[in-house]
């Protein structure tokens, strides 16, 4: 990737180094995509440097349609499937049936166990025997991901947890997606940072705090999906983990 500058190939080459340790280390190592800009940059270095890691998403069933767009791009690009995991319909029959189609919005309760079913399910299940897992979180991302380590015990899984882009800020990551002409999400090209299910993802305004596009109903510290849980931060950690960091 010579047009890729040397700063950035750094980066990259220390990611590939820890998802190459990772596998030496626990085996099985599967990579969570959760088809963000951060995902297009892992996909990249998982599919060309350590394409024994699986890539699999999750498929909740309200994605955006330019995200079904998305996984058709991706696969095209490196002519790989990606393997998609998808709720139990019967769960999702019974709990639409209980609480409407958008009944996430009633209150936190519903919408955790909305995201239980049609998240965290299938996330279980494609874990499920696994050594480690990767995640594309950034400590830019929040007071809470800062304080994450490259390699964690996760112990709400029983598995590891691999963070190999903690250190890349959200410049290095679109930056790299630009060098290497990287397909994305076209949401992200009119406000979207991040992007999840459809009702429940919104465009932000410059400068707004990115994570105020998720569940923007609900206090800003519940926002999680339930795949990341939120470790206590202490008012210390908060003002020095909050810093930009570019
Ligand atoms: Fe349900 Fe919204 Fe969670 Fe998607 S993000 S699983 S629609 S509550």
């Amino acid at each position: 990737m010579s047009e890729v500058p040397q700063a950035l190939r750094t980066l990259a080459a220390g990611s590939i180094e820890l998802l190459r340790e990772a596998v030496a280390e626990y085996g099985n190592v599967c990579y969570a995509n959760s088809l963000g800009s951060e995902s297009m940059v892992l996909t990249d270095l998982i599919w060309t440097s350590v394409p024994e890691i699986e890539i699999f998403s999750v498929d909740t069933g309200r994605l955006y349609p330019e995200t079904y767009d998305l996984i058709e791009r991706v696969q095209q690009r490196y002519c790989r499937t990606l393997r998609m995991y998808y709720p139990d319909g019967a769960r999702i029959e019974d709990w639409v049936g209980e609480h409407g189609i958008n009944g996430f919005r009633d209150g936190l309760e519903l919408r955790h166990e909305c995201c239980g079913i049609r998240k965290v399910g299938p996330f279980r299940r494609a874990i499920a025997g696994r050594g480690a897992w990767v995640t594309g979180i950034r400590r830019g991302q929040s007071a809470s991901r800062a304080l994450a380590a490259p390699v964690e015990w996760d112990r709400e899984y029983g598995l590891h947890k691999v963070s190999p882009l903690l250190e890349w800020s959200e410049k290095d990551i679109w930056d790299y997606i630009r060098k290497k002409r990287l397909p994305y999400n076209s949401l992200h090209d009119i406000g979207f940072p991040s992007i999840g299910c459809a009702p429940c993802t919104r465009a932000v305004q410059p400068g707004e705090d990115p994570r105020s596009g998720r569940w923007w109903w609900e206090r800003a510290d519940s926002r999680e999906c339930g795949l990341h849980p939120r470790r206590k931060v202490s008012a210390l950690a908060v003002s020095t983990a909050a810093a930009p960091k570019d």
